[in-house]
């Protein structure tokens, strides 16, 4: 991190966002370590659940294999939860949720009862044939049941229809930060601590 330790921020509140393919897991998991916060994915959570035969997992299970969304209001119940454990009292780092309009109203509403807001949002820039390369090298390395050729097209749509708007809605509060997504890991790790430094987000650890 380049910011200066005097001048640091006391609270990492941190969303990124960015299409399928865009490296914002890896990423993701990049800065929250660098800064000491846990990542909240709720694709990890809703993974992990049907991993473990769960009932939330096998609620989801279908819907994950079609690429669809999980009901906001689960969802949201569940990002609650998990942002009221201590580990998350000054910072996280949420990957995948919002993912649409009435998951922002949601997660505000959450935030400000705590009179706690988002510092930043990274939005990772990677161009549409970038991704989509990138999830056919995903889906023969991870296997992962939901980059089917289908899931991975309407899961795009998704993204375009639904989660591209939350971005302006965070432009107009100034805490979007646009990071060229297309580079060697490390140069968008230093794009995006560079741009977290400049709004005096530090290590909280
Ligand atoms: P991801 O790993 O973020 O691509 O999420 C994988 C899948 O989990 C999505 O295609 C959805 O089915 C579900 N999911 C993850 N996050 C959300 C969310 N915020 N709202 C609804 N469904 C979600």
């Amino acid at each position: 991190m380049t910011a200066d330790r005097q001048d640091q921020h006391p609270t990492a509140r941190l969303l990124i966002v960015g299409p399928q393919g865009s490296g914002k897991g890896t990423q993701g998991v990049r800065v929250a370590e660098a800064l000491g916060i846990p990542v909240v994915s709720t694709g990890d959570i809703f993974r992990a659940n049907i991993k473990d035969g769960t009932d939330l997992g096998k609620k989801v299970t279908a819907i994950l294999d079609a690429g669809d969304l999980v009901p906001d209001e689960l969802t949201s119940e569940i990002v609650r939860d998990r942002l009221s454990q201590d580990d998350a009292a000054t910072g996280f780092l949420l990957d995948g949720y919002p993912r649409n309009t009435a998951q922002v109203s949601h997660l505000d509403d959450f935030l400000s009862a705590q009179s706690a807001a988002l510092d930043a949002v990274i939005l990772l820039d990677v161009p549409r044939e970038e991704s989509m390369a990138r999830l056919g090298l995903r889906a023969v390395e991870q296997g992962r049941s939901d980059d089917t050729e289908a899931a991975i097209a309407h899961r795009l749509d998704i993204y375009e229809n639904e989660t591209a708007p939350i971005i302006s809605e965070y432009q107009e509060r100034g805490i979007v930060d646009r990071i060229d997504g297309v580079g060697s890991l490390d140069e968008i790790t230093a794009r995006i601590s560079a741009a977290l430094g400049a709004r005096g987000i530090g290590q909280l650890v």
